[in-house]
């Protein structure tokens, strides 16, 4: 890891292209993480003391600028040149922070650029880089006020970046027959079995989910008494969490303790004299 001082006219050039410039040979390691630390004086005047780093670029090569014409093209405020230019593979955010405010083994203030950072203080440094910790961690760590500027920063760097495309590999998937949840859907007015959540009334939409209370993945029937009606809200939760279906009292019960009862269980009381049930009890 490298701390690069930078000025604010500059900035936005390597954050965009991902590029810095320097004029000493670099000898970094590809991947290595260089953060724009901006110049003091400049933090000073935009009270940014406190976060002089938002941004980090992640190093590749570097070429060198024999004419000039690089650095003069992308820092033309700049009327200099430099003569190496480094190219990054991509620019990250940072959790804003200044070096000077953490305990670290050494001080790195001062005009010498790059300047290494020991591995021991990188690993102090590390959790603010975007990537390094889960949301929560995050928010835990540095408080919601900090992640929000975070996220801000986040759309900076990915504004200029191109939109990336996924493939979703094809998946083998359980017939449902769609009449039988449509039918199902309608036998409530689409509202949800669980909370009565009716959207039409609201969105003018009839909208709702069907659930199989037993996953067709996990050998549930794709069949009536297996299904119900609910919100995604609730629909959502559930893949969730995964609560147990209590068939004999319609209610859900969720790993925390919360019972839900179907305010709405028509369906699930009802059962057809053709159904295997009625016909095994009537052999007995
Ligand atoms: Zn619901």
């Amino acid at each position: 890891m490298q701390r690069l001082n930078v000025r604010s006219t500059q900035i936005r050039e390597c954050i965009e292209k991902s590029m810095f410039a320097v004029h000493r040979r670099p000898r970094f390691n590809s991947g290595e993480v260089l953060l724009l630390q901006l110049v003091k004086s400049e933090a000073q005047a935009f009270g940014k003391l406190g976060s002089r780093i938002e941004f980090a670029l992640v190093y590749d090569h570097y070429e060198q600028d024999h004419t000039g014409e690089i650095s003069r093209r992308h820092w033309p405020q700049a009327k200099r040149i430099w003569e190496y230019i480094l190219f990054c593979s991509k620019t990250i955010p940072t959790v804003p922070f200044s070096l000077e405010n953490l305990s670290l083994s050494r001080n790195y203030a001062g005009q010498t650029n790059p300047m290494a950072i020991s591995s021991q203080d990188e690993q102090l440094i590390l959790p603010f880089m975007w990537g390094q910790l889960s949301g929560y961690e995050w928010r835990d760590e540095f408080g919601p006020s900090r992640i929000r500027d975070t996220v801000a920063n986040y759309d900076v760097v990915a504004a200029h970046q191109k939109r990336k495309k996924i493939v979703v590999p094809a998946h083998e998937e359980f017939y449902r027959d769609p009449l039988l949840s449509e039918s199902l859907k309608s036998i409530y007015d689409h509202r949800c079995q669980i909370c009565g959540m009716n959207f039409r009334a609201k969105y003018d939409e009839p909208f709702a989910e069907t659930h199989h209370i037993e996953p067709l993945s996990r050998g549930g029937p794709d069949l009536g008494h297996n299904i119900v009606v609910i919100c995604p809200n609730h629909h959502r939760i559930i893949h969730k969490v995964e609560p147990n279906f209590d068939r004999s009292r319609f209610l859900f019960r969720y790993p925390n303790g919360l019972e839900e009862r179907l305010i709405l269980p028509d369906h699930l009381e009802q059962s057809s004299i053709w159904g295997d049930n009625q016909i095994l009890s009537f052999g007995r």
